[in-house]
């Protein structure tokens, strides 16, 4: 965590939090909403802006909590397509990554939520700098708030992945609270029909998430459909095998009326053979009782030191339709700034002494 020299961090509140913390300083419950709605919606920096406060409250809330800020270090702009590339520094000087994608229905962010990763997939930019810290959910909806001022309102962010660096369900109560506070009805206000979550697949947790409640789409992040090889490319296979893993889908979507979204990056040479297509048809048809499932390719994108080379999307999507699966590929954007998650991060590490 975070150092605040024993300051709570107010932005990652909800206005029920908020209220309990404010009637322990002896404040009236109302205020809790009119400081929530100076947060995230006026997204004051400082506690002197909220004006409608006395000054003598503003200096008690200014002793009790902290508002962190997160700062631009870099921001690359495609110039491809409008895809925009964020390097933020933390309050405590680590660096994490979020993307800006510009599509016809909004405007996505692509988010972090940890400070590198201990899932150590093979393919993957994050794996090799190994895990710092969880995200708090106040540094996650920074992620987004930079993002919305740095544009006019109606090219605010509309909808949010949870794909940038970091394993979502390994931070879940953050993750939680951050959805909690994202789509607050006197703050930022997004539905969350518009997020995705993947993960790479933490069972216990897509049973927890099934409980939640909440009306995100599910991304399983699958790559391969033997053992042998997805053990190979994302070592939590071993802890939660394919079996084990698609019972969770199945019950997630039993439960909750949603289906998953199974991504799967094309891998020349490792997962891309009519073989693996049909292994992947054996394991999916069954999941969603009939209804067809949805398979999102994307071309792997090569990562210096881990020798793998994308493959083609579309020859494995026809291998995938004969399969009775559904399968789109994903448009890849920004490929010229380093879109893909991880990989801004890891060259100013690098450059780092
Ligand atoms: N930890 C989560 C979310 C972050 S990664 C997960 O595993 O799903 C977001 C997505 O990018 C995942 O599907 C991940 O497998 C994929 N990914 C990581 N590195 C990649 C690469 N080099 N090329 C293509 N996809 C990659």
């Amino acid at each position: 965590m975070p150092e605040n020299n024993g300051k709570i961090e107010i932005l990652g509140l909800l206005p029920e939090q908020l209220k309990t913390e404010l009637s322990a300083m002896g404040a009236p419950a109302f205020r809790a909403k009119q400081i929530f709605r100076w947060l995230h919606v006026k997204r004051v920096g400082e506690f002197s802006e909220m004006t409608d406060q006395s000054k003598q409250f503003q200096n008690d809330l200014e002793s009790r909590f902290c508002i962190k800020r997160i700062n631009i270090v870099q921001k690359l702009a495609s110039n491809t397509d409008d895809t925009v590339k964020y390097l933020y520094r933390l309050s405590d000087g680590n660096l994490v990554e979020a993307v800006r994608m510009v599509y016809h229905h909004g405007v996505t962010a692509c988010i972090s939520t940890q400070v590198g990763c201990k899932m150590g997939c093979k393919f993957c930019a994050s794996a090799p700098l190994g895990f710092i810290r969880n995200l708090t959910a106040a540094e996650m909806l920074g992620q987004i708030y930079a993002m919305d001022a740095d544009y006019p309102e109606d090219a605010h962010i509309s909808g949010i992945v949870l794909m940038g660096i970091g394993e979502p369900l390994d931070n879940y109560d953050n993750v939680m609270q951050f959805l909690r506070l994202i789509s607050h009805k006197d703050g930022r206000n997004m539905s969350l029909r518009h997020v995705s979550l993947s993960t790479c697949g933490l069972v216990p947790m897509i049973d927890r998430l099934a409980e939640e409640e909440f009306p995100l789409t599910l991304s399983v992040s699958l790559h391969a459909a033997t053992d042998e090889k997805r053990s190979a490319l994302m070592p939590v296979n071993r802890k939660y095998p394919l079996d084990t893993l698609l019972a969770a889908c199945k019950r997630y979507f039993d439960k909750t009326g949603r289906r998953i979204t199974f991504e799967y990056a094309v891998i020349a040479g490792e997962n891309d053979t009519p073989e693996y297509a049909a292994a992947l048809g054996r394991r999916l048809r069954p999941v969603f009782s009939g209804q067809r499932p949805h398979v999102n390719l994307i071309p792997v994108n090569p990562v210096s030191g881990t020798g793998f080379q994308a493959g083609s999307a579309q020859k494995f999507q026809k291998m995938l339709e004969k399969e009775g699966l559904n399968a789109t590929v994903r448009r890849t954007l920004g490929d010229d700034i380093k879109a893909a998650c991880g990989q801004l991060r890891r060259d100013n590490m690098e450059k780092e002494p």
